[in-house]
């Protein structure tokens, strides 16, 4: 291993950060890691044995000054986060203390970590690979039941394995164009075309089974985006209420008070719902309305699911025109404020009839947006890992690609099969490049830059 990553950051070095976010609250974790983490706390806790992954209650001092009384505990490496010396020190918590901690670390030769340089250092060493350590990210800033699920399958090492399968089947794909080359002419004959032709094609179908992930990945990420739209006064902002179970949107009388756009997720189902209140749709003169109705418009254009509401029938299916002209996302017409009418009055043959009211038709609408995600997504495979980064979706294409050029090569025997071959060695380093498996220093960079301080 070198002694400096490609950004200068000395692995010699002993670094400290606070884990913990920063503010008022109970505790706060102090990390320290590498190879002087023992010396460096030693120095601020007197008697302490430094056993092994046992809490050690004690206080800190900072030379004669008492600065806390903390839990300490020693991880030696590498049986430790990052595989080196560490020492975690839980102090209470709040903007003094745990600052002061850390200063006096930093004083005795720490020195603060960068942001994500402790998992960085896990995956130098071993620890993780890189798409676990993409995991923790994922975890730590998951703000869905589904994306918490999503990068904890990925830290246990789902995906981690489905590329290493991969990237055996290819090897061995490698090793018989390799022995064809070297040995044309033994005994066996050949390798026959057909076992060559059987090998790209399996490799072909898990690699597309992967990619087929790429939308359901994203909608876990992110969200689907349904948006709530319809003239103004139809119900909008209740139904939005109504859907999040709690008052969230201003709901007046007043047409057109819903200016700009609100979100919140529904985190309750199989697929996080990021619903979108809108600024009702109708020409209007008033210039800050105006512009929460382009919010709208931008978010019908970037929506999975729109529901176009109206209170009438007539009304409703101008309201689907008008919003059928401004995006591509699936349409719900609703019949809103169905408790009012009595159903005979009420007819659309399409249009779900809704209630914010009295919660008539809710739950049918709920399940009705969860199918059109599936529809768009795929159903979810518990055993399927999914892409959620573009990183992913990118190597996995490039691999793609070069396996078809390959494919393509050996097919038309044009070329010696070594230069066919070239093709199958980018693919292989495509997928050892998304692991970690290869010199990875500046995806490391990419990776960690959107870590926070203490990870
Ligand atoms: P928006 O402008 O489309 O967002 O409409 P609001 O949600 O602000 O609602 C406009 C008016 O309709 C308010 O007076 C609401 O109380 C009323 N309203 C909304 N939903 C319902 C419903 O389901 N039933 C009844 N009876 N009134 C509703």
């Amino acid at each position: 291993m070198s002694e400096a990553d490609d950004r200068g950051l000395a692995i010699a070095d002993t670094i400290v950060a606070i884990a913990s976010p920063p503010g008022r609250g109970a505790v706060a974790v102090i990390r320290l890691s590498g190879p002087n983490a023992f010396t460096i706390a030693g120095k601020h806790v007197r008697n302490w044995q430094q056993q092994p992954r046992v809490a050690h209650l004690s206080d800190f001092f900072d030379g004669e000054q008492r600065l806390d009384e903390v839990l300490i505990t020693a991880f030696p490496g590498p049986h430790s986060y990052t595989g080196e010396d560490v020492v975690e020190i839980s102090t209470h918590g709040g903007y003094v203390v745990p600052s002061s901690v850390v200063a006096a670390l930093i004083t005795s030769g720490a020195r603060q970590a960068t942001a994500g340089e402790f998992t960085r250092r896990a995956v130098l060493n071993g620890k993780l690979d890189l798409l676990q350590a993409e995991a923790i990210g994922d975890l730590i800033d998951a703000s869905s039941r589904a994306m918490q699920d999503a990068a904890l399958a990925q830290l246990d090492g789902g995906l981690s394995r489905r590329l290493g399968a991969l990237r055996n089947q290819l090897l061995e794909l490698e090793a018989l164009i390799a022995y064809d080359v070297d040995f044309p002419e033994e005994d066996d004959g050949p390798i026959s075309r057909d076992r060559i032709e059987n090998a790209i094609k399996t490799v072909l179908t898990s690699l597309d089974g992967l990619l087929a992930t790429v939308p359901a990945g994203e909608v876990v990420r992110e969200g689907a985006i349904v948006v709530i739209a319809g003239p103004p006064n139809v119900g909008k902002s209740s139904l939005f209420n109504a859907l999040l179970g709690r008052s969230r949107a201003i709901v007046t009388e007043i047409a057109g008070t819903t200016r700009d756009a609100l979100e919140a997720v529904i985190d309750g189902g199989t697929w996080p719902l990021r619903l979108v209140d809108t600024a009702g749709l109708r020409q209007t003169t008033d210039r800050i309305e105006r512009l929460g109705i382009e919010v709208s418009e931008r978010y019908l254009g970037a929506a999975e699911v729109v529901l176009a509401c109206a209170d009438t029938p007539e009304d409703l299916d101008a309201t689907v025109t008008l919003v059928r002209a401004r995006t591509k996302a699936a349409i719900i017409p609703l019949l809103t404020k169905a408790d009012l009418v009595s159903h005979r009055d009420q007819k659309s043959p399409n249009a779900l009839s809704v209630s914010a009211e009295s919660g008539l038709g809710l739950p049918r609408l709920l399940s009705q947006i969860e199918s059109v995600v599936e529809e768009q997504c795929g159903p979810r495979m518990p055993d399927l890992p999914l892409l959620t980064r573009a990183r992913h979706k990118q190597a996995l294409e490039q691999a793609r690609s070069e396996i078809s050029d390959f494919h393509r090569v050996w097919d038309d025997d044009k070329l010696p099969a070594t230069v066919a071959a070239v093709h199958l060695r980018a693919a292989i380093l495509a997928l050892e490049e998304l692991v970690g498996a290869v010199d990875i220093e500046d995806v490391l960079d990419r990776v960690f830059s959107s870590f926070c301080v203490g990870k």
